[in-house]
This record gives structure tokens, C-alpha cells and sequence, in this order.
């Protein structure tokens, strides 16, 4: 789907906008197909329970997940229709610092909406480095800005998943103010949303504060892995707004 869809449909929104849309959307869930607890049914229930306009499933693939995706896809495809907006989508892993992200070219063809994300820092040949193989004193900051970078100007995902994630969570190491800069203006030039996320942001809002200034474009993601996480996010960010 076109990014320019995504924000008609307010499933990412531009931050000038943010006022005046329904923010009731999850644009990142898993489920039992790969990491998540709970069903693709489970998590759809979950969302009706919680009032959600907008339900996102983005599942974790690699380029080896093309014979079970649409599989994934059907049974989204099968849920019950009625006022939940579902989309089907992935997340997936930023490769390389060329822009490479781990995307399967049929998984692609099926996703309305696709993730990217740092969960592991590459080796020169875009090999998955071991966590404790990372040097902590060396600017992981840095590294994961530079991936994520990259795979912004090559555009061929939506959404930068909770940028920063792996710095703050794995490393404890929390971005400058220029990183957040250079971040949000290569993503603004390219038109890629970021993602403000409530699992690896927590309740810093001042990151949502900058997206909003800045006026990038923002998706808002929980990285829900059961049915007591779907639509924390959104509904952290409208209790802030006080919407
Ligand atoms: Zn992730």
C-alpha cells in the first residue's frame, strides 16, 4: 500500500495532524505464528475489546519466510469483518548499512504495511553480530542511526520501528539531541514514518514531543506480543495529548 494511503486511512499520521485524527490505532502486534502468545483471532479481540479503529498485524519474517506468510495472510484475511480497519503487514530486520533490509520478495507483494527495525548491529558482510560481541564504550547510538539511515533512503519499508530501541534497551544508552535531528530530517526528506513506541520508548514523551515538532510522519506501535498489550500505546499517547 502507498504511504500516502497509510495517512488518508490515518494508519500513520503527519504530526501537524495529529490534533484533529483518530489516534486509536496499533500499527505493531505479533502473534503465536511467530513470537507473540496469543492467536491472530486472540489479538483481534483484543482490539475490539480496547476500542481500536485501526488494527495492524506485523508479523516478524526474514527472507525465508515465503511459504508460510500467506498462510498468515489468509487467516487475517478470514477475521470476521466489522468496524476494525485490519491491515496485514511485517517486521523486519535492517541488514546492512547499505539500506539492505531482510524482506522476502512475496512477503512484500502481500504486506500493506512494512516495518524495519535494528535488532541486531551487521558485521561488514550484513552477518548478525552476537549482543556481547559489541563493543558498549564505541556510540551504538551512531551505529544504529547510520543503519537506520540507510534503510530510509531506500524506502522500501513504511515504518522505522521503534527507533533507538536497541540503544536504550540493549545498551542503556539514550540518543543526543542530534540524533533525534538527523533521524527525523533524513526520514521527513524521504518520507518514512517513525515510530513511537510504547514498549521501547516507554513514557518518554519528549520522543513524540520532537516527532510532533518536527513534523515528521508518526506511527504508533505497542510491539504487542499478547492480548494485554494491543492499543497500550495509542492509548498512552491520547491520555498525554489529552485527547
Ligand atoms: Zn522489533
Amino acid at each position: 500500500m502507498t504511504l500516502a494511503k497509510l495517512v488518508t486511512n490515518q494508519v500513520i499520521f503527519k504530526a501537524s495532524q495529529i490534533w484533529g485524527v483518530d489516534l486509536r490505532v496499533e500499527n505493531q502486534v505479533h502473534t503465536s505464528w511467530t513470537d507473540g502468545k496469543n492467536s491472530i483471532p486472540e489479538m483481534e479481540n483484543s482490539a475490539q475489546r480496547n476500542d481500536l479503529r485501526v488494527l495492524v498485524f506485523t508479523e516478524h519474517t526474514s527472507s525465508d519466510s515465503g511459504n508460510w506468510f500467506p498462510k498468515f495472510v489468509n487467516e487475517v484475511n478470514s477475521l470476521p469483518i466489522s468496524e476494525l480497519e485490519i491491515y496485514v503487514g511485517t517486521e523486519v530486520r535492517i541488514k546492512d548499512f547499505s539500506g539492505g533490509i531482510d524482506l522476502n520478495e512475496d512477503v512484500e507483494q502481500l504486506s500493506q504495511v512494512v516495518l524495519a527495525s535494528v535488532h541486531r548491529f551487521p558485521d561488514k558482510a550484513g552477518k548478525p553480530i552476537e549482543f556481547s560481541n559489541i563493543n558498549h564504550s564505541s556510540s551504538v547510538c551512531d551505529t544504529e542511526l547510520a543503519l537506520m539511515s540507510a534503510a530510509i533512503r531506500t524506502k522500501r519499508a513504511h515504518i522505522i520501528a521503534h527507533p533507538f530501541g536497541m540503544s536504550l534497551r540493549r545498551y542503556n544508552q539514550k540518543p543526543t539531541v542530534l540524533h533525534w535531528e538527523k533521524l527525523i530530517e533524513v526520514a521527513t526528506e524521504h518520507e518514512v514514518a517513525l515510530e513511537f513506541n510504547s514498549k521501547y520508548h516507554q513514557d518518554d514523551f519528549s520522543i513524540l514531543e520532537r516527532f510532533i515538532d518536527s513534523d515528521c510522519l508518526i506511527s504508533l506501535g505497542s510491539d504487542a506480543h499478547s492480548i494485554y498489550e494491543v492499543g497500550e500505546c495509542s492509548k498512552k499517547v491520547i491520555k498525554f495529548l489529552g485527547l
